[in-house]
């Protein structure tokens, strides 16, 4: 199932508990109860809720491995998933989830492990039924064993190249040797090569007791009936006292040196990380005492420490925070560091101790305390509530690490602080307690680390390195954060479908006035059209600069701001430039104007290096990420006429001077076409008003929207079949394969997404569980311009890709009879739950403006369309969907795209496409919208 969650070090914030999303609210209701046999129940209904969900956390995880079976824990979580007593038949669980438009996951954390799913209402009965079997009766096959020890190793396999799996394993071997997270606790094929059938079910009978579980569910349904329901299902757990197990709360011996640690890592990365053992947090968790380290350190605006870093020219960006789990707790550092902060690294880091010093000396800043009391109370007023496994998994863990009395209540309990908890947790903050990590490429190593192969040193430095973390000293100006003036200390409160207000060469103006959330919010968008904006790989980089520089520039004011709860994004895209701002209405305009004027502003020299720096790195580093995003950005290139893929932009990037930038703003704002939607708590003179500034600010010459950017997308002829053979950049191959379907009418859109759904069982099935060809295996459907598209990809580190055609292939090939015996049942079942997708409700201002943005730009001003997608929904005859099936599995108009491993053997065909701009030149390619405009077409 997922990966384990990234320990504290690599979470960058806060703890999963702290963290847990908040469910108190009026409309729903809870009820906690204890059964019989010691299992503790959350249950909440809510008559809003698009699905129901439940989890259920189990108090036992990695941490409780025996040594010599690392990995047990994650290894019986998988194990659980394969058949019970009463539902022997392998898959039949996520098989019935998916029918019924759900999906199951699980994961194994330090101290617990959790299992949870989401449905439709109407196939909750059955979903707890099967869901509580996991624990009544499974079988634990032994049959099936080493399939699964596969599917843990071949997990391990997909993380072994990923930078913050390799950090976050590097760490724990530098813990305390006796202590229970030294220790590798994903587990592989080696870990787990001996674990005895005996070993799993003696694991599982020690910790799986329902006194030591805790299950939550949510759901539309009424608290009688959902009490009713898990009473019934889940008193069979057998009782019984669990094992005891903790951890210790010490980590990392005191040490009176600086601990550095360099590490070469995989991307091109430059981090300095300080880890540092805190005491356990647990105890007094709910009065959140170590949000303000996180709060005050990882400050953005003036006078912070990031602020001074980067005026040094030594970062680009900082995070901080407090995290760990029920037994343990840590506080983390990581600074993005620039080449000058590489070579002067000693700085960066007195900077930052210098910064807990000064945290240890100033009284307990109460006023951040309070801010976030305040802002995490308007959250649990205002924002939209979680929903599904989300919800339910943040109220099962809740339960069991803090009791059900507070389980809904964890994010917004701000109990009283206790000053000598601070007191405690700012003294630990020091280098004794400290492991300080090097991040970069070609710094000093000469060891590995076993099981991921992280090349890393390790140093002590007594005397002066030592003594000068522990004194260091913050230069003049830098200081704790000021209170937040964005913090609204009151609201006020002010037609539903946007109308049309303004539509003339330079403007299109949609306007809707909240009639349902009654929240004092707005949202504004603002697409900026400009045909300067893309086109050429210069272009498309330089865009992308002034969007980074400006989101940059504005950090130092706008970061109060998100902390308030607004927000504001500049986001280049092929068309132009989209600006969004969301948040309470009485501050937004506010920002707006700041943003606006600030689009002509001066642009900063140093602020354009970072970002340019930053840019380069990024698109640098992209043929290193995970293989079937490479390819398919290699693929875009075929399939859309014009198209800047990141390999491109690398020459652009290092060429950019601010000169260029500022030339090109010139440029890009000549002439221009605004897109508008204002949607929230305001009037349409507002509306008026926010656009008004931005045109003012920009101050172009109007430009028909018809003159901007439209997409052209790759048509191919029927019967056609383009083969792209590449080679990679990691140890990955991949294969994607595209059938182009048709026109993307609402019918034949329609019909591709029930193939999709219908079929992406049988490809899952067949292709990673039971041939295991890797971890990423995905189809389904999607519509690019007119074009649909059915889509299979696989992601394999074991077969190569003219191997994982084939096999793909013969399964294809097997799919339209698979498809022509569907029951009809199924086929309905199917149907419906496409329907009830979209039926779901946005749960928020700001989701719904931006849906309405999208209708009103991206899909011809059609507010209605998704009742036309359900109609046509409704229409489907399952013949006709055999037949396109069919029809488009024999047709073969397909591209097929293969990437191969870095230095793997040569393809043993010749590549179909040797050269892409030829290939381009000979095709056809479409700007015609998809079929949202023509709800009445014929057929
Ligand atoms: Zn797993």
């Amino acid at each position: 199932m997922t990966p384990l969650r990234a320990p504290a070090l690599l979470a960058l914030a806060l703890s999963c508990c702290l963290l847990a999303p908040s469910a108190t609210a009026a409309e729903r209701s809870y009820r906690k109860l204890t059964l019989e046999n010691g299992l503790r129940v959350v249950l909440a209904s809510d008559p809003e809720v698009n699905e129901s969900a439940a989890s259920m956390a189990v108090g036992v995880g990695a941490n409780a491995d025996p040594e010599d079976a690392q990995g047990l824990a994650h290894f019986l979580e998988h194990m659980l998933f394969l058949a019970n007593e009463k539902y022997p038949e392998l898959n039949s669980y996520s098989e019935f989830l998916q029918a019924h438009g759900g999906f199951s996951n699980a994961y194994t954390a330090q101290d617990l492990t959790n299992f949870h799913f989401q449905v439709g209402h109407d196939a909750l009965p059955e979903a707890l039924d099967r869901f509580a079997q996991f624990f009544i009766s499974p079988t634990l096959d032994y049959a099936y064993a080493q399939r699964e020890v596969a599917a843990v190793n071949s997990e391990h396999q997909k993380n072994t190249m990923d930078d913050t799996w390799r950090l976050m394993q590097l760490t724990r071997s530098l813990l305390r040797p006796d202590h229970p997270a030294n220790a590798f606790s994903t587990g592989n094929s080696e870990t787990l090569a001996k674990v005895k059938e005996e070993t799993l079910r003696a694991f599982f009978q020690a910790y799986y007791k329902p006194s030591n579980m805790t299950l939550a569910v949510l759901s539309r349904r009424g608290l009688d009936e959902l009490e009713a329901l898990v009473r019934e299902r889940f008193a069979g757990i057998p009782a019984g006292e669990p094992k005891p197990w903790s951890c210790p709360a010490d980590q990392l011996d005191e040490v009176e040196a600086l601990r550095l640690i360099q590490v070469e890592p995989i991307k091109d990365l430059r981090q300095l990380r300080i880890f540092v053992d805190i005491p356990n947090q647990h105890p007094h968790a709910l009065s959140k005492v170590a949000t303000v380290v996180g709060m005050a350190m990882g400050d953005e605006g003036k006078g912070s420490l990031l602020s001074h870093l980067k005026k040094l020219g030594l970062a680009t960006s900082l995070s901080a925070g407090a995290g760990g789990n029920r037994f343990y707790s840590s506080c983390s550092v990581t600074v993005g560091l620039t080449p000058a902060g590489v070579k002067r690294w000693r700085e960066v880091a007195e900077l930052c101790f210098a910064y807990f010093n000064l945290l240890r000396e100033q009284p307990f800043p109460r006023y951040l305390w309070e801010e976030a009391k305040t802002l995490a109370e308007l959250d649990d007023r205002y924002s939209p509530k979680p929903e599904g496994t989300n919800a339910v998994i943040a109220l099962a863990n809740n339960a069991l690490s803090f009791g059900l009395d507070v389980a809904e209540r964890v994010a917004v309990t701000f109990q009283e602080p206790k000053l000598e908890d601070y007191r405690e947790l700012v003294a630990a903050l020091e280098p004794k307690n400290a492991l300080v990590f090097l991040v970069a490429k070609g710094v000093e190593t000469d060891r590995s680390e076993p099981y991921y192969g992280t090349r890393y040193s390790l140093r002590e430095e007594k005397g002066e390195a030592y003594e000068r973390l522990r004194e260091a000293k913050l230069p003049e100006g830098v200081r704790l954060p000021a209170p937040n003036p964005f913090i609204p200390k009151h609201t006020r409160l002010v037609p539903e479908q946007p109308v049309l207000l303004r539509q003339d060469p330079g403007v299109t103006l949609y306007y809707g006035q909240d009639l349902e959330f009654r929240r004092p919010k707005v949202s504004l968008h603002v697409r900026i059209l400009s045909p300067a904006a893309y086109g050429t790989p210069r272009a498309a980089a330089l865009t992308r600069l002034y969007a980074a520089m400006l989101q940059e520039q504005l950090n130092e004011f706008s970061y109060p701001a998100l902390v308030a709860g607004l927000s504001t994004s500049l986001q280049p895209s092929r068309k132009g430039l989209v600006l969004t701002v969301s948040g309470y209405s009485e501050s937004a305009f506010t920002l707006l104007a700041m943003v606006a004027k600030a689009l002509r502003g001066p642009l900063d020299p140093e602020a354009f290096e970072r970002v340019r720096l930053r840019a380069l790195d990024g698109a640098k580093n992209f043929p290193l990420g995970q293989a079937y995003g490479y390819l398919s950005e290699l693929a875009r290139k075929l399939v859309v006429r014009v198209h800047v893929t990141p390999d491109e932009l690398v020459p652009a990037y290092e060429a950019a001077t601010l000169e260029d930038l500022d030339r090109h703003r010139t440029a890009l704002f000549a002439k221009t076409h605004l897109q508008a939607l204002c949607y929230g708590n305001l009037t349409a003179a507002d509306a008026r008003r926010a656009v008004k500034i931005v045109e003012e600010a920009l101050g172009s010459e109007p430009l028909p929207a018809s003159a901007a950017y439209e997409a052209e997308v790759l048509r191919l002829a029927p019967g056609e079949e383009v083969v792209f053979q590449r080679e990679g950049h990691t140890d990955q191959n991949c294969l994607r394969i595209d059938y182009q379907v048709g026109p993307s009418d609402v019918r034949t859109r329609m019909s591709a997404e029930l193939i999709g759904r219908a079929l992406r069982n049988a490809f899952y099935t067949e292709m990673r569980t039971k041939q295991k060809l890797g971890y990423i295996v995905f189809s389904g459907s999607y519509n690019r311009k007119n074009v649909q598209n059915l889509v299979f990809l696989i992601q394999s580190g074991t077969h190569d890709p003219e191997d994982l055609r084939a096999r793909a292939e013969a399964c294809i090939a097997s799919l339209p009879d698979l498809f022509a015996s569907l029951p009809p049942a199924q086929f309905e079942a199917i149907r419906q739950s496409l329907i009830e997708d979209r039926k779901k409700k946005l749960k928020s201002i700001a989701e719904k403006a931006g849906f309405f943005f999208d209708a009103a730009f991206e899909k011809d001003g059609n507010f209605g369309w998704i009742e036309d997608e359900i109609a046509a929904l409704r229409a489907l005859e399952q013949k006709e969907v055999a037949r396109l099936v069919q029809e488009t599995v024999e047709g073969k108009t397909r591209l097929v795209f293969l990437l191969r491993a870095k230095g793997s053997a040569p393809f043993t065909k010749p590549d179909g496409v040797p050269d892409v701009a030829a290939f381009v030149k000979a095709h056809t390619y479409t700007a015609e919208k998809p079929g949202y405009a023509l709800p009445d077409e014929g057929h």
